[in-house]
């Protein structure tokens, strides 16, 4: 089996979105030459937004964006540190590449239209390999209608290094930062935390056991959506499209890649509050409390310093609260505090301690 199939059989399967390449024919890029490679990567990409002027083929893109603003964020991944060949298929990870970096864009309360995304390949990879990358990135693209409009590709002596920027639009005044949030707000979160930290620890654990027996298929049923979580991610349109038409504008607002500890502290400390944080409220999807149980991890642990949730974190003024109550995909965790009262966890037994912020890095599964 070529070293770009998937080890894991039963990743490669659970979502027909994702079939993986059958790994029958391997062009070496060398054949190509950067510019062939290039041209092939290239030749499908559909233009979709009104704002892309000039896409790839120029030496620069040319971007229209009239009186709107702009914001812009970049993304930096590493085999090795932040992705592991081993269990994550290159199309999911073209995707995901693409995903966390709209994440950033979400959470400014913006829309994403245009990436660029550069590589650094080394020989191990084959033209079919790097098509399955950009398989994925173009999926992930197509659905959230963004143009891939550029990027750069190199060689490397070791591994991939993917690199996606992403461009984004948002009317003037409708930015949210991490800086607005007032004493009295209401600490609210999308979707469920943890699930992709969940996942993560049980990949590697099941990883651990292929290497010392190649038989060993792992043990993944019944986890479908912390494996999307992890492998899978989607950033959240859904919740800034949600925001405009319920006349809601955030009074700060974070993406949560690193765990919900050090994305509240980022909040309280850009913002110049504190918070109290209710244990009971934070968000878990039941097949994360079963692995955590599996895997003897207390579930919270992988709620506030677990990573990769991206899901979005904001604060709301307590007028907005009507309108964001009835809301299922909206959790409201805790409320903004003078800075004086501290960044605090309210335990289910009433006792308030002092938040850790326990930075993630991802991939290697240390605290930072
Ligand atoms: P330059 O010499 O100016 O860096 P390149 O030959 O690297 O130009 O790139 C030619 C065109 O292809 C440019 O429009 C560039 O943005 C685009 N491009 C290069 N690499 C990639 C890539 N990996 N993905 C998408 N577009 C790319
Ligand atoms: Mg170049």
């Amino acid at each position: 089996m070529g070293i770009f199939v998937q080890r894991f059989r039963y990743i490669n399967t659970f979502l027909s979105l994702f079939k993986t390449m059958d790994n029958k024919t391997r062009t070496n890029i060398a054949e190509l030459g950067e510019f062939g490679l290039i041209d092939r990567l290239t030749q499908n990409i559909i233009i979709r937004n009104k704002s892309t002027i000039k896409g790839v083929g120029d030496d620069a893109a040319l971007l229209d964006y009239k009186k709107k603003q702009i914001v812009l964020s970049t993304d930096l991944l590493t085999e090795g540190i932040h992705f592991n060949l081993m269990y994550v298929p290159l199309k999911h990870l073209g995707y995901k590449a693409v995903a966390v970096n709209l994440s950033d864009i979400y959470a400014m309360n913006a829309i994403p239209k245009q990436i660029t995304v550069s590589i650094a390949l080394s020989s191990k990879f084959s033209v079919e390999a790097v098509e399955e990358l950009y398989s994925g990135i173009l999926l992930a693209c197509e659905k959230y209608n963004i143009d891939l409009v550029g990027g750069d590709t190199t060689s490397s002596l070791t591994g991939l290094t993917i690199s996606v920027t992403a461009v984004g639009e948002v009317e003037k005044g409708e930015t949210v930062m991490r800086s607005g949030a007032k004493p009295s707000d209401l600490l609210c979160v999308s979707g469920d935390l943890g699930g992709a930290y969940m996942e993560l620890q049980l990949l590697e654990r099941e990883n651990e056991v292929f290497k010392v027996n190649q038989k060993m298929q792992p043990q993944l049923e019944g986890y479908d959506y912390i494996l999307e979580r992890q492998l899978k991610p989607e950033p959240r349109a859904d919740v800034v499209a949600a925001f405009k038409k319920l006349g809601i504008k955030p009074t700060s607002m974070i993406d949560i890649s690193d765990g919900l500890s050090s994305e509240i502290m980022h909040l309280c400390k850009n913002s110049g509050v504190g918070c109290n944080l209710f244990e009971e409220k934070i968000p878990m999807d039941s097949q994360t409390k079963k692995m955590a149980e599996e895997l003897t991890i207390n579930p919270l642990v992988a709620a506030l310093n677990g990573g990769e949730d991206y899901e979005l974190l904001f604060t709301l003024s307590l007028d907005d609260y009507e309108k964001i109550k009835n809301d299922p995909d909206f959790t409201i965790i805790g409320h903004m505090t003078d800075a004086k009262e501290g960044i605090n966890l309210v335990t289910t037994g009433g006792s308030a301690i002092p938040l850790e912020a326990q930075g993630w890095n991802h991939g290697k599964l240390q605290k930072s």
